[in-house]
């Protein structure tokens, strides 16, 4: 019988992927972690001029001058703090530079600090990389807010890693600058690095969200243009920081991949056009539609409570009052409408949905009608 490496034996395939994969034909699809709209054709047609007219052959490991050129200046301007060429590293989307980051920086005896709630990759990756996972809460008794106490609790002399994720996934809720400011005051004089996984960055309703990366230098910032542009697909992410770190995250990088798709990444460069920056906008204005659409239909309709946060496009929907999270998302298929139980975040997502309002209006309504069905159903 084979037996998986000790570092992978006990990661599973997440919960939600079997709950996905049973979703009965005609769902209507709440449980999206990417947007529906089509890659801007600014970046479509410039991967068609790559492909046809420019050589397509692997880049530098780091990725091409160019490109990372770009996003230096992407990262100085919105960090306030300057990046060279040298402090990034092109990866296959974000998430391979978040597992670049971790297989670099951390190892057995280490500890990483995550948010709970938070994107359920992090504590896979601290497993793998044989290091313990502690948490920091952001208490769905508040809103999801950031909280100085659970945070500094959490924090010991074998923190190695801190995760701030602003907008978040699950929440959607931005991290203020005076707690980012506090993060950074915390963090002073120790050994830690911050991981700011800034994917959602560019999607927010209110003012810009700020990075943890102003205030404190150790600070690896994971992005890309997956969800700012759409490109999902195209495997084009990034991780930016220190040269000295980030120097060895991309030696991790060439052993994982190589590079980055020489198309995306030649295609990456239209992004940063102003036709490119215009097309992010014309998505912010979309979802912050999207998502006053999926609040006034939950209000409407079920008249439960629910957090809508300032960026990213997912609303919680409190269900703490009809049954585990997980039980109410499964019940919810028989009605032909997916969404994603809190509880795979952490545990304080538990007593909660997540539901992903990048899908169009109509299809928003009748999944939250859906919803209510199911509701009045299990209230029988
Ligand atoms: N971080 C967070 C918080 C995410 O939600 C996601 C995608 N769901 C990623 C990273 C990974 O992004 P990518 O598709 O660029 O790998």
């Amino acid at each position: 019988m084979f037996t998986p490496s000790e570092r992978i034996r006990n990661v599973k395939l997440s919960a939600t992927r079997r709950l996905f994969d049973s979703a009965p034909a005609g769902s209507i699809n709440l449980g999206l972690g990417e947007p529906d709209f089509p890659t801007p054709g600014v970046v479509r047609r410039e991967a068609i001029r790559v492909i046809e007219q420019e050589p397509t052959g692997y880049t530098s490991n780091a990725g091409l001058p160019a490109l990372r050129e770009r996003v230096a200046a992407y990262h100085s301007e919105r960090s306030r703090r300057p990046y060279s060429p040298g402090s990034i590293c092109v990866t296959n989307g974000a998430e391979e530079a978040l597992f670049a980051v971790v297989m670099t920086m951390c190892g057995p005896g280490d500890e990483v600090l995550l948010p709970d709630p938070g994107f359920l990759a992090y504590p896979a990756l601290a497993e793998i990389a044989g290091s313990e996972v502690r948490r920091y809460r952001m208490p769905a008794s508040r809103r999801f807010d950031f909280d100085r106490e659970s945070f500094e609790r959490g924090l010991s002399e074998r923190t190695k890693l801190v995760f701030i994720l602003s907008p978040s996934n699950p929440t959607g809720r931005v991290i203020s600058a005076d707690d980012l400011r506090f993060i950074a005051d915390r963090l002073g004089g120790t050994n830690a690095y911050v991981v700011s996984d800034e994917i959602y960055g560019e999607l927010y309703f209110d003012e810009r969200p700020p990075s943890v990366a102003e205030f404190y230098e150790k600070t690896i910032i994971i992005s890309g243009l997956s969800k700012m542009m759409s490109m999902t697909g195209w495997r084009l992410g990034w991780a930016a920081g220190p040269e000295e770190v980030i120097g060895h995250v991309t030696v991790m990088h060439q052993y994982i991949s190589t590079c980055a798709s020489a198309v995306s990444q030649k295609a990456a460069l239209a992004a940063f056009t102003e036709e490119g920056r215009a097309e992010t906008a014309l998505m912010r204005e979309e979802l912050k539609r999207r998502r006053d659409v999926m609040a006034s239909a939950i209000e409407r309709d079920l008249r439960l409570p629910y957090v809508a946060g300032e960026g990213a496009f997912y609303i919680m929907l409190d269900v703490s009052r009809l049954g585990p999270s997980e039980d109410i998302a499964w019940r919810l298929l028989d009605e032909r409408v997916i969404t994603v139980p809190g509880s795979a975040f952490g545990a304080e997502g538990e007593g909660f949905l997540r539901l992903s309002y990048s899908i169009k209006p109509e299809q928003i309504e009748e999944g939250i009608r859906r919803i209510k069905r199911g509701i009045e159903k299990a209230a029988d």
